[in-house]
């Protein structure tokens, strides 16, 4: 969303020790070299990280199986047409930079997608804001504690005035201002290098995603299919499916949501090592949900943060073909939890048109039409919004992603170690790393 504040531009070449010698001379959509590997990969989940993982696989020629628990790939991406007069992205919407692997083959496909320059405005003091009496980029800066957000803002003076404002700034780190660490929080966005802008497709993220990504390998991907444990003691991996199915691999690249792996949800045998299961729990990743509202008439600023039922609203239809009003609620941490436990979407579309009612005079509930919650968290295979930087976490992202044995590899977005991270393209970069681990060590 609003990432351009926070984030430091700097050259794709920073990338090469992310990504590895052998693969930064090449293309950044093909490996240059063919290894001619007999084995086989089994993928586990199909989201952004898994279905890059068989696309760079498939253009390997290496055998492979994208196993999803869901009925539909594509993860913490999805869409939505019932709402209005065009599709809205029920996950992940904005391409974060242009300047990734992922960018490239945006560019390469000549797929339209247009710069997001929605300006912010601020809900301070029971008043809509332009400007606030103190400068927020404090917590982007050098030299930051390693303490949370809350306890900066606290530090710095920050009153409870700011509060919400504190929140909206951690929201876009899908995290809760008491949770997000000041310090590494400004780590990852030093390491950012994809750029500042933010582009939204004319059609939704995840059509991009499906036309150049997965339709290509669409006969590879098994729906349907839950795995709950991986054996890796044997020469040849066994997978065990929660059907009870048993299939064989060389190598299995792991790309579900942190969430998954810090339950343990998925066993493995021999145990994983402990500073690899201490290194996932480390890793945040807190609730997230979108609601789309739609109205008769646009009464809303482009782009609203602090409130303190949904700290970031922004217009849906930047970037889109549409005759239609669209905000959307974009809420992550305690008020994602918080609305959650209202227990229907009715209760959730009516606390966030209160509080809309306060901002513009009653504006939100006289020109309501109709709404939509999508409600991440309570997707029983995604459980929450994004990986964060937590307190503490030191160089838990750099283990969690280690592989084990040669056998076992770590991908998504949780996974990512160059501060791309809770991103689409973040979670192709950790795909991408993957399979080069994969591919320099095969024997
Ligand atoms: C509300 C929201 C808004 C977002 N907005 C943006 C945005 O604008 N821009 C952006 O770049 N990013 C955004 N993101 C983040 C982005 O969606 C993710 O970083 C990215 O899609 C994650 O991809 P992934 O492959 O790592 O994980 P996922 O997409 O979660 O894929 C993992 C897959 O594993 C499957 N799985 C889980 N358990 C099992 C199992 N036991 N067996 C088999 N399969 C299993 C899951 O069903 C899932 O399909 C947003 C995320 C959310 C929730």
């Amino acid at each position: 969303m609003d990432r351009s504040k926070f984030l430091k531009l700097s050259s794709l070449a920073a990338m090469g020790w992310i990504i590895g010698p052998s693969l930064v001379a090449c293309s950044k959509n093909t490996l240059f070299e063919n290894p001619n590997y007999k084995g086989k990969v089994l993928i586990i989940g199909a989201g952004a990280a898994g279905l890059y993982a068989g696309y760079l696989l498939q253009s390997l020629g290496i055998d492979f199986q994208i196993l999803e628990a869901r009925n539909i790939y594509g993860g913490r991406m999805g869409k939505f047409e019932g709402l209005s007069d065009y599709t809205v992205d029920t996950g992940a919407q904005w391409l974060h930079g242009n300047n990734s692997i992922l960018a490239d083959l945006v560019k390469k496909s000549k797929t339209k997608i247009t710069n997001d320059t929605s300006e912010n405005t601020y809900w301070f003091q029971n008043q809509l804001v332009k400007t606030l009496p103190k400068d927020i980029e404090i917590f982007d800066k050098e030299g930051l504690p390693d303490i949370s957000f809350e306890d900066y803002a606290l530090q710095q003076g920050f009153g409870s005035e700011y509060k919400f404002i504190v929140e909206s700034l951690a929201g876009d780190q899908g995290a809760d201002a008491s949770q997000l660490s000041a310090y590494w929080n400004h780590k990852d966005e030093e390491n950012w290098v994809a750029g500042e802008d933010d582009f939204k497709f004319k059609d939704t993220y995840f059509h991009f995603i499906d036309q150049n990504i997965a339709q290509p390998i669409l006969p590879k991907i098994q729906l349907n299919a839950p795995i709950d444990g991986i054996d890796y003691t044997v020469d040849k991996l066994q997978v065990k499916l929660k059907s009870g199915t048993i299939l064989e691999a060389d190598k299995v690249i792991v790309t579900v949501p942190i969430s998954i792996l810090k339950l343990n949800e998925i066993s493995f045998s021999p145990a994983l090592p402990t500073a690899k299961t201490e290194a996932f729990q480390k890793i945040g990743m807190g609730p997230g949900m979108k609601v789309f509202l739609r109205f008769s008439t646009k009464f809303y600023e482009d782009f609203v943060l602090g409130g303190s039922i949904c700290a970031a609203y922004a217009d849906d239809t930047v970037g889109k073909t549409t005759n239609d009003n669209v905000l959307l609620a974009f809420i992550m941490g305690e008020q994602a939890a918080y609305l959650s436990g209202l227990g229907s979407d009715a209760a959730i579309i009516q606390a966030l048109l209160a509080e809309l009612d306060l901002m513009y005079n009653n504006q939100a509930s006289l020109n309501f039409l109709n709404g939509v919650v999508f409600d991440w968290t309570k997707e029983p295979y995604i459980k929450g919004a994004y990986g964060f930087s937590s307190v503490n976490m030191g160089d838990a992202r750099k283990i969690a992603t280690q592989p084990i044995d040669n056998k076992l590899f770590f991908a998504g977005e949780a996974m990512n170690i160059n501060g791309h991270h809770q991103t689409v393209h973040g979670a192709v970069e950790s795909a991408y790393k993957a399979v080069n681990d994969l591919i320099l060590n095969l024997k």
